[in-house]
């Protein structure tokens, strides 16, 4: 995905193969044309279909993100939701890009009118009429997820985006599901872990407990008083602040809001989450709120007394200390408080939920006695350096000379495909393979069925004849929270020399769900 203008740093094009929301997969280019927003987990640019000339927005992965599994999985997963959610208040999702160099981009619907915080930051507080209208319609989107069991866990002005509809009149979007929660689903976040935006969580996500659609309901009740008064009602430069806020609750009444707005708000943001109404009960209230008070002005912004106020609320992994130490602060350290202490202080400090590395994923998700059925097949460890000081050392030199060994096996050489693996998900996987004594092949996948046994199999065939001459299977893998990417191998092999080879990765769900298969680059041997 970089440049395809020799020199420059910045992307200017985005070109790979595609999986497209019916499930096929073909090449696509996109142009790059200017960076519209960017938030904890990407780059959004506006961007130009090059075969068919409509504007996208393209969300890239943020470079660094791309080698952590989790954060892949979550990127698919951000995919699969919205293709499940097709709404007029929900962005629309197209295409998964991958390119050749690795990187993993989505494609959406272009939003011309920018996010909540950009229209707001316009207008300094929006009237009671046009703030209840645009959050009855996030209402009517987060119900649509809600129904579905999907929790958005990051509502914010941020991750609402401002649309025209036929008559002009905005419409909001919701988009950003990169932390939601399918309920039926084991979760993606590190036990214990903490993620969102602090100005916008609920006292309960705060204790540890899990995220239900009333967090959603909590966020948007914040929004509303935000979209009144210019900034949300627990604005600070401390996060262990904000939280000790939202944690003892009662938000301070500002003069001026009405007491059916401020009911409503308060309602939002009840400290128990079964108190709450649902986001279709209040989809109802802010509509009739917006029609009693059509022609309301709006209120003067809240001087930014407090500090940090103004500073644009970021989502973060809150470290497990601040956290703890906001329960302590705030006294409610009750059941919930304990429970949640108890947990914490299982866990390191700073590291909540920051995706755990590929080399560890990868040794998690390693079978542990992988069925090789293969003719002269060694599972095999990586090639390193205890495999180089096996080598004979040329013309029996000692080995304290300074002699440089050829490395037994050249470096891994392997292909980023994506896949289609059944329902909407989407899957990378990985053929790799390595040459030296033997041909070493391994493969991995991370995505697919969420919660689905699978079997890999990892293959070398002919590339000729696309004869199998090598097969390896790993039966009954399953992701896992902590390793969502499942590997098979390595394997040696000593097929014939002086043929083409190519490693073919397939793999079958314990399931009705269609398996498939992706296949490396071609190579000699
Ligand atoms: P992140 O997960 O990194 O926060 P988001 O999906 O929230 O990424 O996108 C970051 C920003 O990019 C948004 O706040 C919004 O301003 C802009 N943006 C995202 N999607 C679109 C879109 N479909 N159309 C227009 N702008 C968008
Ligand atoms: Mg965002």
């Amino acid at each position: 995905m970089k440049s395809e203008t020799a020199g420059a740093d910045t992307p200017t094009a985005c070109s790979g193969r595609v999986l497209t929301p019916d499930g096929t997969i073909e090449d696509r280019s996109y142009d790059l044309l200017e960076e519209i927003g960017s938030g904890a987990a990407a780059t959004v640019w506006r961007g130009r279909d090059r075969a068919s000339g409509r504007e996208v927005a393209v969300k890239v992965l943020h470079e660094e993100q791309v080698g952590h599994p989790k954060a892949v999985a979550r990127f698919l997963q951000e995919r699969s939701i919205l293709l499940s959610l097709r709404h007029d208040n929900i962005v629309r999702v197209r295409d998964l890009i991958a390119t050749a160099d690795g990187m993993l981009a989505l494609v959406m619907d272009l939003v011309h009118g920018g996010n909540l915080r950009e229209y707001l930051a316009q207008r300094g507080t929006l009237p009671m009429g046009e703030a209840a209208t645009l959050l009855a319609q996030v209402a009517d989107g987060l119900n649509a997820a809600h129904v579905r069991s999907v929790v958005h866990r990051d509502l914010k002005p941020d991750n609402v985006l401002v649309d025209r509809a036929l008559d002009g009149s905005p419409r909001a979007r919701l988009t950003d599901f990169g932390i939601a929660r399918v309920l039926d689903e084991p979760g993606m976040t590190t036990s214990g872990a903490v993620i969102g935006t602090p100005n916008y969580m609920a006292p309960e996500l705060i204790e540890g407990g899990l995220p239900g659609p009333a967090v959603d309901v909590y966020a948007l009740g914040v929004m509303f008083y935000e979209l009144l008064l210019g900034r949300p009602p627990y604005a600070d430069q401390l996060q262990s602040t904000i939280l000790v806020r939202h944690l003892r609750g009662a938000p301070r009444k500002r003069a001026g809001i009405p007491k059916r707005a401020w009911a409503v708000i308060q309602a939002c943001l009840n400290r128990d989450p079964a108190r709450r109404p649902s986001a279709a009960a209040l989809a109802v209230d802010l509509r009739r709120l917006a029609l009693e008070s059509a022609g309301v002005a709006s209120l003067p912004r809240l001087a930014d007394d407090i500090r940090g106020a103004g500073r644009r609320p970021r989502r973060v992994a809150l470290s497990a200390w601040i956290v703890a130490a906001a329960v302590v602060v705030s006294g409610v350290a009750g059941f919930g408080g304990r429970h949640l202490l108890g947990g914490y202080l299982r866990n390191e400090p700073g590291h909540a939920a920051r995706p755990s590395g590929p080399a560890g994923a990868h040794a998690a998700s390693r079978p542990s006695a992988p069925a090789a059925s293969a003719v002269a097949a060694t599972p095999s460890p990586a090639p390193s350096a205890s495999a180089r000081s096996r080598t004979a050392l040329p013309g029996g030199v000692g080995g304290s000379a300074a002699v440089k060994l050829p490395p037994v096996f050249g470096a891994w050489q392997c292909s980023t495909r994506i896949a289609y693996a059944g329902g909407n998900q989407g899957a990378l996987v990985r053929p790799c393979y390595t040459t030296g004594p033997a041909v070493r092949i391994k493969a991995s996948m991370l995505g697919g069925q969420s919660g689905m046994r699978v079997d890999l199999t990892v293959a070398l065939h002919d590339a000729d004849t696309d004869a199998a001459v090598a097969t390896n299977t790993c039966p009954g893998l399953a992701p896992t929270q902590a390793a969502p990417e499942m590997s098979c191998g390595p394997f040696d092999h000593q097929p014939p020399h002086g043929h083409r080879y190519v490693v073919v990765l397939s793999w079958k769900y314990y399931a009705p769900t269609p398996g498939g298969s992706a296949r490396g680059e071609v190579f000699s041997w």
